[in-house]
């Protein structure tokens, strides 16, 4: 967790030179893109019902000590956020993204990645792909910068993520599961059945247990 505070908002026809946070016109600087960065996942700064991905920028250089938090929050607008601590009374609270699907490049590959893993005799094969299939309508769609190969059969298979909430899982993520015969992690099972349900009107839903 880590606490933020909307610091701010640039809406189409604001240059990015107008970007100003503690002083620093930030897109003035050049950072490392490559740096390794963390996710945080905070409310949307605008609907309430929804989350806005963000990522961190730190930027230490002998002239300028900044980390800030940006994110797309609708389509050319972009959020900007500074750290705040927990007294703030605009704090919102960052949480890790959780993410599904998301394999190593190669079997043999060191990686803490996962490699698939066949489990054909799942039973909840059938209801989880229908509550998928509710769930991915809604969901925010994120475009790649590539295209994604099957592990398995190595088809083409997709170039763009589904995002709700917390969760990020890549749309190939389907065909692993409907054609070989993978189970999903526990924990993104009982995610998308809670979706499917509250976008069905219904908390019936086997999934949940
Ligand atoms: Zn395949």
């Amino acid at each position: 967790m880590s606490g933020w505070r909307l610091a701010f908002v640039r809406t189409p026809g604001v240059s990015v030179c107008d970007v100003v946070l503690n002083g620093v016109v930030v897109h003035a600087l050049s950072w490392d893109w490559s740096q390794p960065r963390a996710y945080p996942v905070v409310q949307h700064p605008f609907e309430t019902d929804r989350t806005c991905w963000l990522h961190v920028i730190e930027i230490d250089t002998v002239d300028v000590q900044l980390a800030f938090a940006m994110g797309d929050a609708e389509d050319d607008v972009v959020v900007y956020y500074l750290p705040a601590d927990a007294g703030d009374p605009n704090v919102v609270q960052g949480r890790d993204p959780l993410f599904e699907g998301h394999w190593r490049a190669l079997e043999a590959e060191a990686s803490n990645l996962p490699w698939p893993r066949a489990e054909p005799e799942w039973s909840g094969r059938d209801e989880f792909l229908a509550a998928l299939e509710h769930v991915e309508v809604r969901a925010e769609v994120v475009d790649y910068r590539g295209l994604s190969h099957c592990r398995v059969c190595s088809r083409v298979n997709g170039y763009r993520a589904f995002r709700l909430d917390r969760w990020e899982w890549p749309e190939g993520f389907r065909h692993y599961v409907e054609d070989h015969g993978q189970r999903p992690t526990e924990a993104f099972v009982r995610f998308i059945a809670a979706q499917a349900a509250w976008l069905l009107g219904s908390e019936t839903s086997s999934l949940l247990g």
